[in-house]
Parts: structure tokens; C-alpha cells; sequence
């Protein structure tokens, strides 16, 4: 029987070699040398999104939510979920929610694409669509996604400015470029540009893709960029279940395009994640579909609220540009928009403020139920007379 070994074996020369290069590579993460590897990190600074509060009892018009619930289908079906589906992968092509959407929008099948949430549905178009040498364009006050996006895939762009009535100015997209992005209605002004300067820009860009984020377009008193699909094969528009189809938390966007530009999409898709949609959302998301009245009824109640709110709104100095989406972005000319926002917050009422030039003047009001609009109003009125003295006239 071997001797157990009562002290530390001296180390033979294979073992010293194993030490030195164990020690070589800690300094290689702990010292100079982990500059190295610090290089191959791709840097982004991300996208700040709205806060999501979890106290209860607030009033929540940051993130244009629908303050509506899902269609009561929607609500049933859930209720009712098999989770025993749960064992199986989802339908990659997501079938039966792209066919829904197709029906509703009059357009084949293969002119959808579905996604997580319609940032899912950018980012990917981005990868996808904005691959030249030359800058892709979109206005400097917009979604504030599309340039963290555009320096994650390194894609050059510049950013166009709004005119001084923070409308998107047509002549900016005349120019050569890699293609273009906008928001209609824009994020965070909601001013809607008609259907015909959407043509004209696309006449003046035969050559790139242009992207119409159609995030907010059920708000608005003017129709779709998807009649033009038919005429322009480089015209995609994204639209998105979180505003209109009160279904944020279920994540689902989509995109219609011509045939070329929806194949392109799935390649990319299907480079990257064949799986992108869960079960529950393809199934909720085809049932919320279904229920047109419905949709319809919500958003008709949005736009009352809205127009109502605007009303309000004048009445206690604020001005704001003429929304067409389910949110406001108001200013006053003698109170902060700063100090109104934390004043609000206090009173859990939770409106968006960004802290950016050009905007940090304004606050961004989301449309919630006709109570939630009257609290905000009455706190607004308490607000400006207190906290903000010299506002009132
Ligand atoms: N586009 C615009 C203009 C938006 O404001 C938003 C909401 N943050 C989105 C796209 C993304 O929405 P979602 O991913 O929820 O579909």
C-alpha cells in the first residue's frame, strides 16, 4: 500500500510550466493585457426605455400604454391557455398571425412579417435594409432607438432637423443617402405628415429603403403609408400591438413590404433566432385581430380623451404641436417642464420628461382613461399655482 504523502509535493518542471502560464493568464485579464481584449467589446450606449413603476395606486402616462385592456377574447383565450404547448417550439413562421394580419390589411401573406415587439422588427430591418457606405437619414427629434441602433450595426446616418415647428422638413430627404427612417405620426412630437409627403419622398429615393414607423398611426385622423406598397417595392411600414392593440407586455410588431423586402427580413431572421415569437403572443396576438370592433371602439375613446385633454391643456397655458397619436407633448412657457414632471411624480402621476436639447422643455403626456386625465388636470392646476408660482398670470 503507497505511503499517504503528509507534506506538499515540490513541483517537477510540468507543473511550474502550468503555474507560470496560469499566472500569466490572470494578468492578462487583471492587467495592461486586458486592454486587448477590451477592444473586441462592442460599446453602445443603449436605449433609455420609460419607467415601469411598481407601486401600485399610480397614474401611469409615460410609455404610451393603452390604458385599455386586451379585447375580451384576448382576455378569454389566456385564461384558457394549454400549458402543456408550452413543450413544444412555437410555429417559426408564425403562420397563423401573419395570415390574420394579411386578411385585415388586404395584402398575401408573404407581404408580413412579424417580430418581438416592433423594436424587434427595426432593429432587424436595420440590420437588414441600411448596408451602404453612405448615411441612412431620420430627423433629429424622433424615436430615440434609431441611432443606438444605427451605431450597433455601425451603419452611418445623420440626423435631419425638424423645422421650428418640429415638423419634418421634405426637402432634407432630397439628398443621396443609405436609406431612410421616420416615424408618421413622429415620436415624440405625434404630428402626422400626410400621405403625400410620405410619396414624395419616395419618389425622390427610388434607390434605398424607406422605413415608415407606423407605431401610432391608429391615432391619427389620416390613413396608412400600407396604400402605397403597392406602387413602391422599397417602401416597408411597421406597426406595432403595444399602443393601439393594448398589448404591450405580449411584445408584437410587424412589418409590410414588398415580397423582396419580407424575404429578406425572414433570411435575417432566420439567421439570428428561428424562434423570435412565443406561443402565448402568436395565439393572443391572431385572437386580438379578430376583434375589429373592438380596436375599433378603443381607439375611438383615445382620440376623444385626446381631443379633450388638448382642450385642458390650453386652458392652463400649455401649447403643444397638433397630436394625431395617443400621447401629448406639451410645453408652458413660464413653468419648467422639469419641476412639472417631478411634481407629478410625487402625486404618482407618471408623465415622460427627456432631458435633450431641443426637447427638454416638454413633457411627453400619454392618453389614459378620462379619470386618469381629469387627476392630471387637477394636478397640473395645483402644480402650476404652487409649485409653480410664476406661471399663473
Ligand atoms: N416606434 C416608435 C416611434 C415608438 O415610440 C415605439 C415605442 N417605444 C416603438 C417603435 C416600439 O414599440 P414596440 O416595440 O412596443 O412595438
Amino acid at each position: 500500500m503507497r505511503k499517504k504523502r503528509l507534506y506538499k509535493k515540490k513541483p517537477d518542471d510540468t507543473e511550474r510550466k502550468e503555474e507560470r502560464k496560469r499566472q500569466k493568464r490572470q494578468t492578462a485579464y487583471g492587467g495592461e493585457i486586458m486592454k486587448k481584449w477590451e477592444a473586441n467589446i462592442r460599446k453602445v450606449v443603449p436605449y433609455v426605455p420609460g419607467e415601469q413603476p411598481k407601486a401600485e395606486n399610480i397614474i401611469k402616462l409615460n410609455t404610451n400604454e393603452n390604458p385599455y385592456p386586451p379585447a375580451p377574447g384576448v382576455q378569454k383565450l389566456a385564461a384558457q391557455m394549454d400549458t402543456d404547448r408550452m413543450r413544444l417550439y412555437p410555429d417559426p413562421t408564425n403562420g397563423a398571425l401573419v395570415d390574420v394580419l394579411a386578411q385585415t390589411y388586404g395584402l398575401p401573406s408573404d407581404q408580413v412579417f412579424v417580430g418581438v415587439g416592433s423594436d424587434d422588427v427595426l432593429a432587424m430591418c436595420f440590420l437588414t435594409f441600411f448596408n451602404s457606405e453612405k448615411p441612412i437619414l431620420f430627423p433629429d427629434i424622433t424615436y430615440s432607438f434609431y441611432d443606438v441602433w444605427a451605431d450597433l450595426y455601425r451603419i452611418p446616418y445623420r440626423c435631419q432637423p425638424l423645422d421650428e415647428n418640429l415638423c419634418i422638413r421634405r426637402e432634407d430627404y432630397y439628398q443621396e443617402n443609405g436609406g431612410i427612417i421616420f416615424p408618421n405620426p413622429n415620436a415624440p412630437t405625434g404630428i402626422y405628415e400626410p400621405l403625400e409627403m410620405i410619396e414624395d419622398v419616395l419618389q425622390h429615393n427610388p434607390d434605398v429603403i424607406v422605413i415608415i414607423d407606423e407605431a401610432y398611426i391608429d391615432f391619427a385622423d389620416g390613413p396608412s403609408a400600407r396604400s402605397l406598397l403597392e406602387k413602391y417595392e422599397n417602401l416597408l411600414v411597421v406597426q406595432t400591438f403595444s399602443k393601439s392593440r393594448s398589448m404591450a407586455g405580449m411584445r408584437i410588431g410587424y412589418a409590410m413590404g414588398s415580397r423582396e423586402l419580407i424575404r429578406a427580413l425572414n433570411d435575417v431572421k432566420y439567421s439570428f433566432n428561428s424562434y423570435t415569437m412565443n406561443q402565448a403572443a402568436l395565439e393572443l396576438g391572431t385572437e386580438a385581430v379578430r376583434d375589429q370592433a373592438y380596436f375599433e371602439a378603443c381607439v375611438e375613446k383615445i382620440k376623444a380623451t385626446r381631443e379633450w385633454s388638448k382642450t385642458e391643456l390650453k386652458k392652463l397655458g400649455f401649447s403643444f404641436p397638433d397630436s394625431q397619436s395617443n400621447f401629448i407633448f406639451a410645453t408652458h412657457d413660464r413653468a419648467d417642464a422639469r419641476v412639472i414632471f417631478q411634481a407629478l411624480k410625487e402625486r404618482g402621476i407618471f408623465v415622460r420628461y427627456f432631458s435633450k436639447p431641443r426637447v427638454d422643455a416638454y413633457l411627453r403626456i400619454t392618453i389614459g382613461t378620462d379619470e386618469q386625465m381629469v387627476k392630471l388636470m387637477e394636478a397640473l392646476k395645483e402644480i402650476l399655482s404652487h409649485e409653480c408660482k410664476n406661471a399663473v398670470k
